[in-house]
C-alpha cells in the first residue's frame, strides 16, 4: 500500500511558504471541511508541464467566485505557485493539486470573515485507471442511484468539493458492484457523465456527449471536442438518454485523471474500444507532451 498522503516526503505551498510535506497542516475548526467551502484543481504534469495550467488556474479562481469566495492571487500569481511546488518536488510525470478553503475566524454557516487559504502540492502519479487504462478492453461502468443535481441546486459548474460528496457515493455504490466507476444521470434523467469524467458516445464515425448543463465542463472535454473538430470527426453536444445508449459502437470518458480511457461495458451492455477512441487517445498523447507552458524567466 502507498503510504498515505499526510506521511510523505516533498514540499507544500502553504499560503505563500514552501513547507516540507508533513509540516502542512489546517486546524479541525477549518470551516472548509466543516461546510465544504472548498474549491480544487486537478492537473496532469507531462515530462515535467503542467498541461493547461492557464485553463486550470483560471477555473480555481472562477469556481471559488462561484462559492463567494476570493483567494486572493492572480492567474500569474497561480501558475508560479503551481510551477513551484513541480519544482520543488522535482515531479517529472504526476499529478498537481491547488486548493483553497475557509478558515478558522467563524464557524458557522456564514464565512464572510473566514480567511482564505490556498495550497499547492504535487506527486508522482500512475494512470487513474490503470491497468485497464483503455488501452485494453476498456473500464466498467455501472449506473447508480445518485444522480447530478440542478445547477440551481448545487454550484453544479465550479470543481467544488462539496459536489465531491455526491461522487465518491455514486463511485462507491459502482465499485461495491464489481464495477469501475458510476454512469450518473442527472436530475432529469438525462445521460451525464461518471463520479470524476466526462462521457463520449460514437456511432457510424461521429461522436456525441451530453450538454455541460449541469456538470463539470471538463477541460479535456473541451479539449477533446476541439480535437475533434481539428480532425474533421463530426461531434455534437446534444441530450443524450439512457435508453438510447444500447445503440452506440464506442464509448470513452474523459478527465484530467482518466485522460482518454475507453469504456468496455456500461451494466451489461459491452462496447468494443474501436477507431475512433484509438485516434483519439493517439492525439491526446500526442498533444500532451507538447510544451505548452514553458517557465517564465526573470
Ligand atoms: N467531471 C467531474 C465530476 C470531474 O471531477 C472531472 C475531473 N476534474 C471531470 C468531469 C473532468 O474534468 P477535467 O477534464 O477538467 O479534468
Amino acid at each position: 500500500m502507498n503510504a498515505p498522503f499526510d506521511d510523505r516526503d516533498g514540499f507544500i505551498w502553504l499560503d505563500g511558504r514552501m513547507l516540507p510535506w508533513r509540516e502542512a497542516k489546517l486546524h479541525v475548526l477549518s470551516h472548509g471541511l466543516h461546510y465544504g467551502g472548498s474549491v480544487f484543481e486537478g492537473e496532469r504534469v507531462y515530462d515535467g508541464t503542467v498541461f493547461k495550467l492557464h485553463e486550470h488556474s483560471q477555473r480555481l479562481i472562477d469556481s471559488a467566485t462561484m462559492l463567494d469566495m476570493k483567494i486572493g492571487m492572480s492567474v500569474e500569481e497561480i501558475e508560479d505557485a503551481s510551477r513551484d511546488v513541480l519544482e520543488a518536488n522535482n515531479v517529472a510525470n504526476g499529478y498537481l493539486r491547488p486548493i483553497a478553503w475557509r478558515g478558522c475566524e467563524e464557524m458557522a454557516v456564514s464565512a464572510k470573515s473566514n480567511k482564505i487559504h490556498v495550497a499547492f502540492t504535487c506527486w508522482d502519479w500512475p494512470k487513474y485507471f490503470f491497468p485497464k487504462g483503455g488501452e485494453g478492453s476498456g473500464v466498467a461502468l455501472k449506473t447508480v442511484k445518485w444522480r447530478r443535481p440542478d445547477p440551481l441546486t448545487a454550484p453544479v459548474h465550479a470543481k467544488a468539493a462539496g459536489n465531491y460528496a455526491i461522487g465518491t457515493m455514486a463511485k462507491h455504490e459502482a465499485m461495491d458492484a464489481g464495477y469501475d466507476d458510476a454512469f450518473m444521470l442527472d436530475y432529469k434523467g438525462r445521460v451525464a457523465e461518471s463520479s470524476g469524467s466526462n462521457i463520449f458516445f460514437i456511432k457510424d464515425g461521429a461522436i456525441r456527449t451530453p450538454k455541460a448543463d449541469c456538470f463539470l465542463n471538463g477541460i479535456t472535454r473541451q479539449t477533446v471536442i476541439q480535437m475533434a473538430k481539428d480532425m474533421g470527426i463530426p461531434i455534437e453536444e446534444t441530450t443524450i438518454m439512457p435508453d438510447e445508449i444500447s445503440d452506440y459502437d464506442e464509448v470513452f470518458v474523459t478527465g484530467t485523471a482518466a485522460e482518454i480511457t475507453a469504456v468496455g461495458k456500461i451494466d451489461n451492455k459491452e462496447y468494443t474500444p474501436g477507431s475512433i477512441t484509438k485516434r483519439m487517445q493517439e492525439a491526446y498523447k500526442d498533444l500532451t507532451r507538447q510544451k505548452v507552458a514553458p517557465r517564465k524567466t526573470a
